[in-house]
């Protein structure tokens, strides 16, 4: 490594770190890197003596510095990240205010970061007879042992093997199996494995379905974006069962015709078998499926495909969005109101679709937004004439809209004397499914047996204590444990912790491990299955589960969120919510969208066969305006009333705001340094922001650590997201402190 400082270079290049230097540096580029050096290609560079990882970010002529270090290492042959993925890049870190080199983590996958490919694998095979084999490996066994081991784990193998799997067996290195190369012995042949997630399933190929009306002309419009290629965001909205998948598969086949590719996001939750296979059905292996169960080695090579343009159209997640298709023209967004499109456990916290229709932007891409339940933001675009709507009223086959009751559980309480989860018209209502030989779907927001655990003689709530929330009581395992970092506690405390009477514990709240358990007692002959966190843990159970309901294994499906999403089961005819007001009391302005939201999502559920659907909203607050709307499934009833309430309160649309959390094992430090930094936000923003108190987190402790926050709201996003950047630049925090800025914050509670 050439490292003295020089100050004569026939180019120079910033070069953005992957380590934790926000700032790019400076380099020369050589004579000899001169034609590889373009902006995204991975280099490595002398870092204080190291030689460090970073990409290319600008190339000029003249160096800012009078002697700069020269580029150690050229790593990717060609630039990992393309000009248009580089401007989207550089928006992101400004949008979300995100350093660019943490942008660029999200937007490049880690096996391609790492360069993690096996895809290219050396197979081995012998030349000679097994006979002849075994004798060798009697004389070698005697004076060369590691190449004796090498003919021992080859020789029971037929064809030969890889070679990492050959050395791995062994545990021997590559130099005994290039000694029997060279002896005539063995033969190292290099090979290609594809290890495409697709290859060797079944499937049967579909034709598209002539569209009706509706679909038409969404279709219609869609395809004159595709033709003049203009960036343009439709909103395709349409119920569930509606054809709005139809029109997706056809617009993609129109995009391959104009030589375009395309890239459909999908919520991860409904990134299914049944999905794709409804996609590989029409489009073959010009597919590449992205979701979070790939292997690195898997991941790597559906990027490699995809940059190539082997893959015309990419499926995933969220992180799809940056996959480096060449020549894209269409991005479509299914369920687009969908919250797992926001990325929030790591900056930058964007919103995949928002990132989507600014990547159109950047691409002159037509971008398609598809859902039943469009979110409050992008109807509020269509009304602005930002986006183009097409709207599919009816359901694409014969089934009709399920008819909708709600049912007052403060009545139900008074029938029964007492808590019931169940009222006298859902059972009644179950009880005719299972005698017809129909199914059910049953959602509730909270898995386990009992939501808490409490001493009613002092009082004292069984929580956790890393985590200030209370336990939950999961019956099955006999357990007490935490929703938020795993603990535990079992066997459970005969007396109590606090005041040790005895006798006085009691389970409070319900969750669905109950709500099966007394079906069972209830119907006893009724056969259930449970989808929820603790019956899905293992890779593919839901999948499986799902399945097993799908094809008639069981009467009734209990679950929480992931049964309410994109699925299709023709038996269902019942569908209800047992507490349709639960998450109407979190203290979030997005509270009365959620529960509209799931109220669609969950009816849409119901009668997708040819027996009409039913569903069965249970409430303590039937009179609420948004549980009504939910009901009458109204969507532009709910949206005018929401959106003046939106403008009233100043809240988004008509505003960004900017969430930034701080958290830290120590309250004080969380106190000192978040209320100054809130007092420099503040006086740098000036009036026409406002920036709210500083307030402990709807989840104010997780594993030890607490958590604060503050809102910063104002019309325009970039003062806010740069102002923020600017003064943590200045004002950094200390390392036991950690802070997170989510821009457009989906949650404003926890
Ligand atoms: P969505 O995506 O809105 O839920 P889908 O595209 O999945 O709706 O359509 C629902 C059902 O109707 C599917 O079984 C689909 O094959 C069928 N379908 C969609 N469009 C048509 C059409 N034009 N003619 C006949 N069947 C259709
Ligand atoms: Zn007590
Ligand atoms: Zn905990």
């Amino acid at each position: 490594m050439e490292s003295t400082p020089n100050s004569s270079y026939p180019q120079y290049a910033s070069v953005l770190l992957e380590i934790a230097i926000d700032k790019p540096l400076e380099y020369g580029v050589s004579e000899e890197h001169v034609s590889q050096i373009v902006r995204g290609v991975q280099v490595k560079v002398p870092v204080r003596g190291k030689l460090q990882t970073g990409y290319v970010l600008e190339l000029k002529k003249e160096p800012s510095f009078p002697k700069v270090l020269p580029i150690g290492e050229v790593v990717s042959e060609q630039e990992l990240i393309s000009e248009d993925l580089f401007t989207l890049a550089i928006w992101m870190s400004r949008y979300y205010a995100t350093p660019l080199r943490r942008v660029m983590k999200s937007l490049l996958p880690a096996s391609i970061r790492k360069n993690v490919s096996h895809k290219n694998q050396y197979f081995v095979s012998s030349l000679q007879t097994k006979e002849h084999l075994r004798n060798l490996y009697r004389e070698l066994s005697q004076t060369h042992l590691s190449q004796a081991k090498v003919l021992e784990i080859l020789l029971p193998a037929s064809k030969g093997m890889l070679l990492s799997e050959l050395l791995e067996k062994g545990g021997v290195s590559k130099s005994p199996v290039d000694t029997l190369v060279k002896k005539g012995v063995l033969h190292l042949q290099k090979i290609q494995i594809d290890r495409s997630p697709l290859s060797g399933e079944e499937y049967f190929k579909t034709k598209p379905k002539p569209l009706h009306k509706e679909q038409k002309e969404a279709f219609d419009k869609i395809c004159s974006s595709l033709t003049k290629r203009e960036f343009e965001t439709h909103l395709l909205y349409g119920i569930t069962g509606s054809g709005k998948t139809e029109v997706y598969l056809q617009a993609i086949e129109y995009a391959l015709q104009l030589d375009l590719s395309a890239i459909l996001l999908v919520p991860e939750i409904a990134l299914t078998a049944q999905t794709i296979e409804r996609f590989r059905s029409r489009f073959d292996d010009k597919i590449a499926v992205l979701h979070y169960r790939l292997s690195p080695g898997e991941r790597f090579d559906e990027w490699h495909r995809i940059r190539k343009g082997e893959a015309k159209i990419v499926i995933g997640a969220r992180s799809a969005i940056f996959s480096p298709v060449p020549n894209l023209g269409l991005i479509l967004v299914d369920e687009e109101h969908d919250g797992a499109y926001k990325q929030t456990e790591e900056a930058p916290c964007y919103h995949a679709r928002d990132v989507a229709v600014m990547r159109g932007k950047l691409s002159s891409s037509t971008v398609v937004l598809g859902t039943a339940t469009p979110s409050m933001e992008t109807y509020h675009n269509v009304m602005r004439g930002k986006y183009t709507l097409s709207t599919l009223h009816e359901r694409a086959t014969s089934s009709s809209l399920p008819h909708v009751t709600i049912v007052d559980m403060k009545r139900e309480f008074e029938k029964a004397k007492g808590y019931t989860s169940f009222s006298e018209i859902l059972l009644s209502s179950i009880q005719k499914r299972v005698e017809r030989g129909e199914q059910t779907i049953l959602f509730l927001n909270r898995r386990g047996y009992h939501t808490s655990f409490s001493c009613t003689a002092c009082g004292h709530i069984y929580q956790c204590p890393h985590c200030d929330l209370p336990l939950t009581f999961h019956k099955g395992e006999g357990i007490l444990s935490c929703h938020l970092c795993g603990y535990r506690i079992s066997p459970l405390p005969r007396v109590c912790g606090s005041c040790q009477s005895g006798e006085m514990l009691k389970f409070k709240g319900v969750g669905t491990e109950q709500i099966e358990k007394s079906l069972h007692a209830i119907f006893p002959s009724i056969r259930t299955i449970r989808v929820d966190g603790d019956t899905t843990r293992h890779k593919g159970s839901h999948e499986r589960l799902f399945r097993e309901f799908r094809t008639g294994k069981a009467d009734l499906l209990i679950g929480t969120q992931m049964v309410t999403k994109g699925l299709h089961f023709p038996g269902v005819t019942l569908v209800a919510i047992l507490n349709t007001d639960g998450s109407l009391h979190i203290p979030d302005f997005r509270a009365g969208e959620r529960v509209f939201q799931l109220a669609t999502q969950v009816a849409g559920r119901a009668g997708r066969g040819t027996v009409p659907g039913e569903v069965i909203l249970q409430t303590q607050i039937p009179e609420n305006g948004t549980i009504k709307q939910a009901a009458a499934q109204d969507f532009d009833v709910f949206y005018q009333s929401e959106i003046k309430i939106r403008k009233a309160f100043g809240f988004p649309p008509f505003t960004h705001l900017i969430k930034v959390t701080l958290s830290s094992k120590k309250p004080s430090e969380i106190e000192i340094y978040g209320q100054r930094l809130r007092e420099k936000i503040a006086t740098l923003l000036g009036n026409s922001y406002l920036v709210h108190p500083l307030i402990p987190c709807g989840y104010a402790k997780i594993k030890d650590w607490y958590r604060c926050q503050f809102l910063i709201r104002g019309v325009a996003v970039y003062p806010m997201s740069e102002g923020i950047q600017k003064v943590l630049s200045e004002f950094s925090p200390s390392k036991t402190l950690r802070v997170q800025i989510d821009v457009d914050p989906l949650s404003t509670f926890f």
